[in-house]
């Protein structure tokens, strides 16, 4: 719909992924997985609304269509989002409540190297505007929580069944090993989506 389309695309590329943007509901036919990229939460939202894939798309959410949202799409992920406008939709998917803009003013944008469980070695994540979540329910794993500083300890990166959400953005830093390990897991869902949202094994 809008936002940080293009870095995702590139790293697609590099990895061999065959990729398309999804812009009306009949673009869900046959894809196998959703990113949701970094930009603008509310804008999104209403874009998605507007176009009419936030119903198809959400009931293919619900169905375990694997999905991978940075920053606006950690938001639009969540069960409930705070400082946002009351109208703005979410998909749920993850049991969580988001801050958005979390880190405040003088920290608009930061780099931190992060440990996220499941890949070796640290992360350069980058932070631009970004949520933190400010609590995850049981079903939720953590993958990676800020190491200093004043926001120490708050939940960056998450997983919940099908769905995987990074505060940050691997997209901006080169770097691919979180969506190699996404792509890994999506193939092993092995699922399809349509375009009314229904769901049916590859
Ligand atoms: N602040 C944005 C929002 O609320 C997210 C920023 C980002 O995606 N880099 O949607």
């Amino acid at each position: 719909m809008q936002g940080g389309i293009e870095e995702h695309e590139q790293i697609l590329d590099e990895l061999g992924v065959e990729h398309r943007r999804v812009r009306r509901p009949e673009h869900l036919e046959g894809i196998n997985a959703m990113i949701l990229p970094g930009g603008e939460s509310t804008t999104m939202s209403k874009l998605l609304e507007l176009n009419e894939v936030y119903e198809p798309l959400r009931k293919a959410l619900d169905q375990g269509l694997p999905v991978f949202g940075t920053c606006a799409g950690m938001i639009l992920l969540a069960t409930d989002i705070l400082d946002t406008r009351p109208d703005a939709k979410k998909f749920s998917a993850i049991d969580m409540t988001v801050r958005r803009n979390a880190f405040g003013r003088q920290v608009d944008s930061f780099e931190v190297d992060l440990d996220v469980d499941g890949i070796d070695g640290p992360m350069e994540a980058i932070f631009i505007r970004a949520p933190w979540v400010e609590k995850a329910g049981q079903d939720v794993r953590i993958l990676a929580t800020v190491p200093t500083g004043p926001a120490q300890g708050m939940i960056v990166a998450v997983k919940q069944g099908n769905a995987l959400a990074t505060a940050f953005h691997p997209e901006c830093t080169g770097e691919k090993r979180i969506h190699e390990m996404f792509v890994r897991d999506a193939q092993a869902v092995g699922l399809s989506a349509h375009a009314n949202g229904t769901v049916t094994p590859v």
